[in-house]
C-alpha cells in the first residue's frame, strides 16, 4: 500500500466515521488490520452465539481463526457433513446472538450495499442477529450511492463467481451481463441506510490495503 493511500484513508476514515454515527450505527476506523481484528472481537458479548457470512476480509484478517479457536460459541456452516446439514446451519445462524460479515461497498456517507447468491447473509445483516459486526476495507468505500452498486455489480460479483466456480456470464467474461442464471449470485441486493434499532449494527474500517 502506497503512503498515498494510506494518507487517503486516514483523511477520510474519520470522516466516513461519522457519517456512519449519524446513520445510527456503531463505528470505528482501525490503521492496521491487526487493529481491526482486536476491535471487531471487542465488540462479541460474553457468551453471545455467533455466525458468519462469508467474508474474504474476516478470513484476511483473522476473525474466522479466532472464532473457530474454540473460546467462542459459534454457528459454522463450513462444519457440516452433508448439504443438507450446511442449509440447517444457515438457517439457524439467522438467529445467531451476534452475526458478523464484510460489506461489497460502502458509500462516503454511511451507506451499505451488498449483493447475496442466497439471500441468508443480506438477511442476517438486516434482521435477526441482534448485534452485526461489519468488517470492512476502505477500498470499498466509494463515493456514491450509484458508485456502490456499481462497485457491487461490476467488480465484487464478478469477482466473487471467478471465487466460488460458478456458471454465469460473468463467470466467462469478468464482466456483468445483468443475468438471471439460476448460479446469479446478484439474487440479492439490499440498501442498508441506517442502524435500526440505533448501535445494532456496528462498523470496523479498515485503513490498512485488504485487496479485495
Ligand atoms: S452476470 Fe449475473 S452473477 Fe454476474 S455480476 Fe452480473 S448479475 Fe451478477
Amino acid at each position: 500500500m502506497t503512503n498515498a493511500e494510506v494518507l487517503r484513508n486516514q483523511k477520510i476514515g474519520p470522516r466516513v466515521v461519522e457519517a456512519l454515527k449519524k446513520r445510527h450505527f456503531e463505528a470505528y476506523y482501525c490503521d492496521t488490520a491487526q487493529e481491526a481484528k482486536v476491535k471487531a472481537l471487542s465488540l462479541i458479548p460474553e457468551g453471545d452465539v455467533v455466525a458468519w457470512g462469508g467474508s474474504v476480509t474476516l478470513e484476511q484478517i483473522g476473525v474466522i481463526d479466532e472464532l473457530r479457536s474454540g473460546k467462542y460459541n459459534v454457528i459454522d456452516r463450513d462444519t457440516a457433513q452433508s448439504g443438507a446439514e450446511r442449509v440447517q446451519l444457515m438457517r439457524q445462524a439467522l438467529l445467531a446472538d451476534t452475526y458478523m460479515a464484510s460489506s461489497n461497498a460502502m458509500t462516503e456517507d454511511g451507506q451499505l450495499v451488498n449483493i447475496d447468491g442466497n439471500g441468508n447473509r443480506v438477511a442476517a445483516m438486516i434482521y435477526g442477529p441482534k448485534n452485526v459486526i461489519l468488517v470492512i476495507g476502505m477500498n470499498k468505500v466509494v463515493k456514491t450511492l450509484e458508485d456502490a452498486w456499481q462497485r457491487a455489480r461490476n467488480l465484487a460479483a464478478p469477482t466473487n463467481v471467478q471465487r466460488f466456480g460458478l456458471e454465469t456470464p460473468c463467470s466467462v467474461t469478468g464482466s456483468c451481463a445483468d443475468c438471471t442464471s439460476p448460479d446469479c449470485i446478484c439474487a440479492y441486493i439490499s440498501t442498508i441506510r441506517v442502524s435500526r434499532p440505533a448501535g445494532k449494527i456496528k462498523i470496523v474500517l479498515v485503513g490498512e490495503n485488504l485487496g479485495f
